[in-house]
């Protein structure tokens, strides 16, 4: 490996393969070891070391943190033991007293760990359409110190102007914190269109194989990387190192597994649209997507979710019940598809009036599309959706 080529005038993709973190210095490894280990000799009591606990520091956590700041084009990077565990230690950055507006369709755990966690510590939270920036200019108060988007969100896809909040939130004070679960680094850089600090449940698109739960924070300023790292150390909520290094292979590959599993989610949301018992299908992709322009602006993909309103719940429970390929779980982002029901599974930590709000109804279904050929997925799907029809015929003719 060339150590003189400048990584910033690298494509992504090949960024993803020769990340900062090169190769072992010992031996030679090509992959980046598992130090598997909670502590580090010193050579005396009072030996500077560059690692001395693995709560405060590891050398394979250090690797995938490194990776993220740079994937994200941050100064600096944080691994923490889930997505939640992420978004709740940048949530430690606030103080009794302080306001968060946050984006009203957020993450449902992250709604969660607001009402009912941080609620009680005296940290208040606005939820308002950030769709809609004016919303966001109404909802600050002297008290804001923080604005919480995801975009696009969660089951809707609905898209925030990233840059126009952020810098409406600069020009306050307060700092713009982003939920790119969904974009993953290759597709969207909220630091890069002025956010101060971007989340990730590592869990779904980074690790991509459903089998690290995990969470990743970068930040544009040194001074807020001091904060979080010093909160990640003294919370405590970092990620072990096996997972972090799961999650280094996860990310070699995201660039190719991003690219299919857009192509075909854009394939399925095209086609859905032409099937019976389809009310509405929702995808930023669309040109009759709300989003469609501001995504496209934003960012530079689509995505891999895919969600849909069927006719009635009847369609749906058939829907599920004869659907083959896809698990019918919570998460997303993996190699599999995933069927989620937001009603029951994803959305059933929030209230019903809230969801009712939200227009989250028995009918709507989310797709997570997986890297399945195309042609079996359509297929599945299609003859899961005509199952409600052949019920329906058989009751009829009984
Ligand atoms: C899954 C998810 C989270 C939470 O991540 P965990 O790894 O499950 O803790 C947060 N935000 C979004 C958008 C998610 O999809």
């Amino acid at each position: 490996m060339d150590a003189t080529v400048n990584k910033q005038q690298l494509s992504f993709g090949t960024q993803l393969i020769h990340a900062k973190t090169g190769i072992d210095g010992h031996f030679g490894a090509v992959g980046v070891p598992i130090y598997q280990v909670s502590t580090f000799n010193q050579q005396s009591p009072d030996e500077e070391v560059r690692f001395d606990y693995s709560r405060s520091g590891n050398p394979t956590r250090e690797a995938l943190e490194t990776t993220i700041a740079q994937l994200e084009g941050g100064c600096a990077g944080y691994a923490f033991a889930s997505g939640m565990a992420a978004i709740s230690s940048v949530l430690c950055l606030l103080s009794s007293g302080d306001q968060i507006i946050v984006c009203r369709d957020i993450y449902g755990g992250t709604y969660r760990v607001l009402t009912q966690l941080f609620s009680r510590f005296g940290i208040e939270a606005c939820f308002v359409d950030t769709t809609n920036l004016d919303e966001i200019r109404a909802a600050i108060t002297p008290a804001t110190r923080a604005l919480f988007l995801e975009s696009p969100s969660n089951p809707f896809l609905n898209v925030s102007d990233i840059a126009g909040a952020a810098s409406i939130a600069k020009e306050h004070g307060i700092i713009t914190i982003v939920d790119n679960t969904f974009m993953t680094p290759y597709l969207q850089q909220p630091l890069l269109l002025g956010a101060d600090i971007v989340v990730h449940s590592a869990t779904k698109y980074i690790s991509g194989h459903s089998d690290v739960v995990g969470g990743l924070v970068a930040t544009s300023s040194e001074e807020l990387a001091g904060q979080i790292g010093f909160i990640q150390n003294a919370f405590g909520a970092i990620l072990g190192p096996q997972d972090a290094w799961l999650l280094l292979r996860g990310l070699k590959t995201l660039k190719v597994r991003m690219d299919q599993h857009q192509k075909t989610a854009a394939q399925i949301a095209e086609w859905l649209q032409t099937q019976p018992h389809i009310k509405n299908v929702y995808y930023p992709g669309l040109k009759n997507h709300a989003g469609h322009q501001l995504a496209a602006e934003q960012a530079s993909g689509f995505g891999g979710i895919v969600s849909f309103e069927v006719e009635s719940a009847e369609v749906a429970e058939h829907f599920f019940k004869e659907v083959k390929l896809p698990a019918i779980a919570v998460s997303l982002g993996a190699v599999e598809s995933i069927l989620t029901y937001p009603i029951r599974m994803s959305h059933a930590s929030i209230p019903e009036e809230k969801r009712k709000e939200l227009g989250i109804t028995d009918s709507l279904i989310r797709l997570s599309v997986g890297l399945e050929e195309p042609e079996d997925l359509l297929a599945d799907l299609g003859q899961a959706l005509q199952s409600y029809e052949a019920a329906y015929a058989e009751k009829a003719y009984r």
